[in-house]
């Protein structure tokens, strides 16, 4: 049997870390399977459906390279795969479920259902939920309704008695009692839309879907879909519900931890190949030591048994570590194409791309790439080559442990054997030795002596090598920037 998994995610916000994690497993294990994988609009809460994340969604997608086989723009034969234009099929299918008295209409007004609620809590009532006050209507009872002009919503027969198992691959099974599950949930609701469950499970169903992989959270719903499945009579897929994404607190990954919207990381400048490699990491492994991953591989080696079963922990120093790998991993041809336009943002290159800004940008980008954990730092990196800024708080270069008057020291003499040797044309090793010689003999770190020199030249505490910001700065602006900040002690 050809294994069929779907995407399903509703477009009601921006395409988070743990939503790609979904796809990217779904894509992964159909690809390594020979199988398809289908991406389906779940957007029938119009309420919160936007524009925005549905574009966001394709951006996101085809950002990380994952392509589907069946979905919107590129169709298939199970379509719509837009669940709003579906609505008739869901109305049919609920239709059916009532005329097989699975199902029932219900004419309960919102402020009945509410007055429902409140008495049961008063009465601190065992039993929560709608009361099944429209479960037996008659005929009659039924006409008399629907000649108010009241419009029913459809709701499921919950079987009151007994119990309802789902196989999950990766936790086993699961076991509810029926009472527990939510009295009579609606299907379809008066406005005809369906609810999630029904548009779920009949799409599954039709677009013949043999694995549901998602988040963990959906666990909740597994009993009511099979019941659903039951109703209808057809046979459930498979589920593999996935463990849950976590900040390092231990607390479901949010805003409170750093970014989450994929377009953030890809706006900070992480590259495609980063956030592919590090997300299918989160809850998954090869052999728990292989590290890299291209998508060609994972489209080879994904395993469902390889998924973790416990929360996996979202780190982002690790994908900061992965994104810095992978620039250095570039071409300075293409790591030149990838910055430029956070070097046009900033003012630094002009959008005309002329041959000399050209020049000036390949011979940075060697030094760059040594030192940038995400694209956008480049701006940072280089800002003491476009822009002379000096930095006149004295605390910047006074390294840690050291007093000013030793800075002061430093900054005169470690900064004459830099510019004399620079001028001589000696190797900077020669110069570095020298350095940590003059620092020991003024019994300060290393640091105590470079960290003035390197405010002095680029304004910053982090910056890229110094013999890389001296040449990329030349001798002679080197000179005056080390002068000024000598002055500045005087
Ligand atoms: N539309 C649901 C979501 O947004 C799909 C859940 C499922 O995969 O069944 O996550
Ligand atoms: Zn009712």
């Amino acid at each position: 049997m050809e294994v069929r998994v779907r995407y399903a995610p509703s477009p009601t916000g921006l395409q988070h870390i743990g939503g790609v994690r979904t796809a990217l497993y779904n894509y992964f294990f159909a690809k390594a399977n020979g199988g398809k994988f289908i991406l389906r609009i779940e957007d029938t809460d119009r309420e919160r459906y936007t524009d925005e994340s549905l574009q966001d969604l394709y951006d996101t997608l085809s950002w990380l390279g994952v392509k589907w086989d069946e979905g919107p723009v590129v169709g298939g034969p199970y379509g719509s795969y837009v669940q709003s234009e579906r609505l008739e099929l869901y109305q049919k299918y609920a239709k059916q479920l009532v005329e097989d008295g699975k199902a029932y209409y219900c004419y309960c007004t919102p402020e009945r259902l509410e007055k429902v609620r409140q008495e049961q809590i008063a009465s601190k009532s065992q039993y929560q939920g709608y009361d099944r006050h429209c479960a037996n209507l008659t005929a009659e009872e039924r006409a008399e309704l629907e000649k108010q002009g009241i419009k029913p919503v459809i709701r499921l027969r919950v079987p009151t008695e007994g119990k309802t198992t789902f196989h999950d691959i990766l936790m086993g099974d699961i076991t509810r009692k029926n009472k527990d599950v939510s009295p009579d949930p609606i299907l379809l609701k008066s406005d005809g839309f369906p609810t999630y469950h029904l548009a779920n499970v009949i799409d599954d169903h039709l677009m013949k879907i043999t694995h549901i992989m998602r988040a963990q959270e959906w666990i909740p719903s597994g009993p009511l879909h099979i019941l659903l499945y039951n109703a209808f009579g057809w046979e459930p897929p498979q589920y593999c519900h996935l463990p849950m994404v976590m900040g390092k607190d231990g607390q479901k990954l949010s805003k409170r931890h750093g970014d989450t919207a994929v377009r953030d990381f890809r706006a900070k400048g992480y590259l495609p190949e980063a956030i592919l490699n590090y997300v299918s990491l989160v809850g998954w492994s090869l052999d728990g030591s292989t590290e890299f991953f291209s998508r060609e591989e994972l489209e080879k080696c994904f395993k469902l048994e390889n998924i973790h079963v416990s929360p996996a922990v979202f780190d982002y120093k690790k994908l900061d570590w992965f994104n810095g790998q992978y620039i250095r991993a570039k071409s300075d041809d293409e790591l030149a194409s990838l910055i430029l336009p956070y070097m046009q943002k900033a003012g630094f290159i002009s959008a005309e791309y002329t041959e000399d800004e050209k020049k000036k940008l390949m011979r940075l980008v060697p030094a760059l790439k040594e030192r940038m954990k995400v694209l956008s730092d480049c701006v940072a990196l280089s800002a003491f080559l476009f822009e002379d800024k000096p930095c006149l708080e004295k605390e910047t270069y006074i390294a840690k442990k050291c007093t000013e008057e030793q800075t002061k020291e430093a900054l005169m003499k470690a900064g004459e054997i830099v510019l004399a040797d620079s001028k001589a044309g000696l190797p900077f090793a020669e110069t570095e030795a020298k350095v940590c010689k003059l620092a020991e003999d003024m019994g300060i770190k290393v640091n105590g002596c470079f960290q003035p020199i390197r405010v002095a030249i680029t304004a910053s505490t982090v910056s890229l090598p110094l013999h890389d910001s001296i040449e990329l700065l030349g001798l002679e602006e080197t000179e005056r920037r080390i002068k000024r900040a000598q002055e500045l002690f005087n």
